[in-house]
């Protein structure tokens, strides 16, 4: 079955949707989806969405207008938003500051009647914000490099993980390209996190130069991969699953368990309009077992630095 979601508030978002304010409001013009269109979104996926983001640093894509104005990247607690939770974190930058938390699915609708769109979570809880729990490995196709070829980076992201003992889960990203998620228990502290990716990454690049690039320069993308390990350093995010994207056709970050990726037509496959009926034909959650697994980190060595 599906994971619990460790639910601690209302199970039924129906109040928030009720409370909606402009509900008719046109979010996505090229498709005609409205703001209760969002809404009714997020309650059918709720039971999914959460498991993926609650207790987590969040930061939120917010689209006052819909996707005909300008969006933005929110990654602090703001005014107005006093009835969702917030942890207060330092930043990057040595200063603290208020991240958004959310705790259940009113805190969800809560957002929603605020505009947000897509939420990306930090690969770490917020009440042990120092340690990840999860690793994720984006990998961005560049120019010229075609659906069948990000399938099988995915697929060798996943064969060199299990190589060193670590099993890993696959997502859509809505977007362009595939995220391959991997879980840590016990958790490990960033910098070995940032270590291991990095060193994944550029390993994978020796091995297939002219295929991967863990580089972000643009001009180096061209025919390659990018193995963007850049989402495993402290303060970084990468979009969850079920969430919605700000891009015309609404398409939305979805699980996938591996042996889908065959049929896998895009990373943008599934959408606000076809995701709840997967989820209802779905009998197992297709990432199923990543809260059980145990991965610890400080197994693998790091290559020696020359
Ligand atoms: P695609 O498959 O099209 O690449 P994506 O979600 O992987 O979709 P990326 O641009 O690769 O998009 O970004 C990866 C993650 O990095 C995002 O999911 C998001 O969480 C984070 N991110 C992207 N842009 C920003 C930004 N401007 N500020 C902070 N984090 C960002
Ligand atoms: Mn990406
Ligand atoms: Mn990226």
């Amino acid at each position: 079955g599906r994971r619990t979601a460790r639910r601690k508030g209302p199970k039924a978002p129906d109040e928030t949707v009720r409370r909606l304010t402009s509900p008719e409001r046109v979010v996505y013009p090229e498709d005609g989806f409205t703001k209760a269109d969002v809404a009714d979104y997020y309650a059918k996926v709720m039971d999914w969405f959460l498991p993926e983001i609650v207790g987590r640093p969040l930061s939120i894509i917010r689209c006052p207008e819909g996707l005909g104005g300008s969006c933005f990247f929110q990654k602090h607690h703001s005014g107005g938003m006093d009835e969702v939770g917030h942890v207060r974190l330092r930043e990057e930058s040595g200063k603290r500051a208020d991240y958004l938390v959310v705790e259940n699915a009113a805190d969800v609708m809560a957002l929603v009647q605020m505009n947000a769109l897509e939420f990306h979570p930090w690969g770490a809880r917020s009440d042990d914000p120092e340690r990840a729990d999860r690793v994720v490995f984006d990998l961005d196709p560049g120019p010229g490099i075609s659906w069948d070829q990000v399938k099988e980076a995915a697929l060798t992201v996943r064969d060199r993980l299990a190589e060193i003992g670590f099993q890993s889960f696959l997502r859509t990203s809505g977007g362009k390209g595939l995220h391959v998620a991997l879980p840590l228990r016990p958790r490990s502290r960033w910098p070995l996190v940032k270590n291991f990716a990095r060193a994944f990454a550029e390993a994978l690049v020796a091995s297939e130069p002219q295929r991967y690039v863990s580089v972000a320069t643009m001009s180096r993308r061209r025919n390659r991969i990018f193995v963007d390990y850049l989402r495993n350093s402290r303060g970084a995010t990468s979009v969850a699953s079920y969430s919605l994207r700000a891009r015309p056709g609404a398409p939305v970050a979805v699980s996938l368990a591996w042996r889908e990726l065959g049929r896998l037509k895009q990373s943008d496959a599934y959408s606000l309009a076809t995701l709840p009926a997967r989820l209802k034909r779905l009998n197992a959650d297709p990432w199923e077992g990543i809260d059980g697994l145990e991965q610890d980190l400080s197994r693998w060595e790091a290559p020696v630095q020359d």
